[in-house]
């Protein structure tokens, strides 16, 4: 079972790998966006971080919720409220239970990336963290390692996409050969999963 602790950690993983990997993530988006991805995410998961310790949730549903919160805040770009939707839908369909099972994760993120289909508008394909998101939660169903890799996967996947929303696709055929920057953080968030598994 799941309690807030790991949901703690996943977070606090995801926060130090934005660090890590915050030039690459800007980088990225560099040529096909406004070089902010890696800044933006920063500046989020800080935030995240530094409400976890102040208010100290106590259920899983909680501590998502609050980070949700945290992102749509403190982020000023397109994915601030992407990802905060969906961690603050998934934190709401885990509930007040104070430890969940990998299945109800798995069930609950389904509906985080449902909003987040909902609210940006993208399907699979149209290049976007969606196309990470989906196969990661289909995957998550068999392991946390699987949703990683089946994350990884959609990431790479998006290069040869044309981008159909986003500032991406304001360059039409040009996007085409450019991995998408939010695809790649959501590959970082789900392989978080893994290392607060193994802590
Ligand atoms: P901004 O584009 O506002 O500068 P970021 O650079 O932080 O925001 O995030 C860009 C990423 O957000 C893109 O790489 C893409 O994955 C994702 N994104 C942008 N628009 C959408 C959308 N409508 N639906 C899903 N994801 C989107
Ligand atoms: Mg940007
Ligand atoms: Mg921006």
């Amino acid at each position: 079972m799941l309690d807030a602790d790991f949901f703690r950690r996943w977070m606090t993983a995801c926060a130090a790998s934005v660090e890590r990997e915050a030039d690459r993530l800007t980088a990225l988006d560099s040529p096909i966006g406004d070089a902010d991805h890696g800044t933006n995410l920063q500046r989020g998961f800080r935030a995240v971080t530094a409400a976890l310790e102040r208010e100290a949730p106590t259920t899983p549903g909680a501590v998502l919720t609050l980070a949700g919160r945290q992102l749509i805040s403190s982020v000023g770009g397109a994915s601030g409220p992407l990802y905060g939707t969906l961690l603050r839908r998934t934190g709401k369909a885990l509930g007040d239970a104070a430890e969940v099972s990998e299945e109800q994760l798995a069930e609950a993120l389904r509906a985080g990336v449902d909003a987040v289909r909902a609210l940006g508008g993208a399907a699979p394909g149209d290049k976007t963290m969606v196309d990470a998101l989906v196969p990661a939660v289909e995957a998550l169903s068999t392991s946390f390692a699987a949703a990683k890799d089946a994350a990884d996967e959609g990431a790479i996947a998006t290069t040869p996409m044309l981008a159909r929303k986003g500032r991406a696709s304001y360059l039409g055929e040009r996007s085409v050969g450019h991995q998408d920057p939010g695809a790649t953080s959501s590959a970082l968030i789900v392989a978080a999963l893994e290392e607060a598994d193994g802590e």
